[in-house]
């Protein structure tokens, strides 16, 4: 791991993954410092995993304020840390950390999915939704959306068996359907999909259930890009009128990071509208 000079006079918070050049956080962290008057400094650092605990170690020592973890680090962070919030200990992966009386954890992806869905006009109360991918992003997503209320939720994925694994994780003590959808027919079409695979990192389009989709269904794609996403290109080509991608999600959650390291709620809408204007 490579530590970046530390400034004397900010507080110092950074992203780690492996690869890491990619990350917009250090651009959405910092304009949510410049409208709370923070003196911060966000970097990029890359760790590699076989580095991944004394890399902890050496950023608790100089102080650094707040982590968030991106691939491939989520699960592995979840499991060293000593206060896992209740979101960890379900989904099994973190993405928020900071240190007090030890490591702890939190995972903000499903408040960002929620928020950003619910400022597109997405309610999702009532709403049958299907998710399409069971790895962690996935996961890390479906206590919140359960909270929001939403009447059902199917999980299709390309290795059948870990939909049917995370179904069956949350499904005890649940009043929603919880399904995972296993013959790639859907029996009705749903309110909202929700693509949570990456197989648009690699520029493929996820195959899509028979008769999930109805002109009137919300699409939304956690992966992002310059311009329309492979997946939502798709979607729009079988006739869906209502599609986003997850570049609000990536402000939403990174947003409720930087409350909880900071204790300031920032503005999220001009922070999404200049990253759109950069893409
Ligand atoms: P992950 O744990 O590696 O899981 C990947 C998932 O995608 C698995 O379900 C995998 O299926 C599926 N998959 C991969 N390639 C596929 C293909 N060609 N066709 C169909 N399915 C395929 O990754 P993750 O952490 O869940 O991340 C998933 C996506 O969410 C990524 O694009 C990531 O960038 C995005 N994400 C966005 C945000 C945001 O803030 N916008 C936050 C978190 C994640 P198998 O089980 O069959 O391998």
């Amino acid at each position: 791991m490579h530590l970046p000079h530390l400034l004397a006079d900010a507080s110092f918070c950074a992203v780690i993954g492996h690869p890491i050049a990619h990350s917009k956080s250090p651009f959405i962290h910092r304009q949510f410092a410049e409208q709370a008057g923070l003196a911060l400094q966000y970097e990029r650092i890359d760790v590699h995993p076989d580095e991944l605990p004394s890399a902890l170690e050496t950023l608790r020592a100089v102080g650094c304020r707040g982590l968030n973890v991106t691939l491939p680090h989520k699960a592995a962070v979840a499991a060293l840390a000593v206060h896992p919030s209740a979101r960890v200990a379900a989904t099994g992966a973190a993405n928020t950390l900071w240190w007090d009386d030890g490591l702890h954890a939190d995972n903000t992806d499903g408040r960002g999915l929620v928020r950003d869905l619910t400022q597109w006009g997405c309610e999702l109360a009532g709403q049958k939704v299907l998710m399409l991918g069971a790895g962690g992003a996935a996961a890390g997503v479906i206590p919140d959306l359960l909270a929001a209320g939403i009447a059902g939720l199917w999980i299709w994925n390309r290795t059948a068996a870990r939909a049917a694994a995370l179904c069956a994780r949350f499904s005890p003590g649940k009043a929603q359907i919880l399904a995972p959808v296993d013959d790639s027919v859907m029996p009705q079409a749903m309110d909202l999909v929700i693509n949570a695979t990456s197989a648009g990192v690699v520029g493929e389009v996820t195959a899509l259930p028979a008769g999930a989709l109805a002109p009137q269904t919300a699409c939304y794609d956690m992966f992002y890009a310059d311009g329309a996403t492979p997946f939502l290109s798709h979607c729009q080509a079988l006739g869906a009128r209502q599609c986003r991608d997850g570049l609000g999600m990536l402000v939403e959650q990174a947003a409720v990071s930087f409350e909880r390291w900071h204790g300031y709620r920032p503005d999220t809408a001009p922070v999404l509208a200049a990253l759109s204007a950069r893409q």
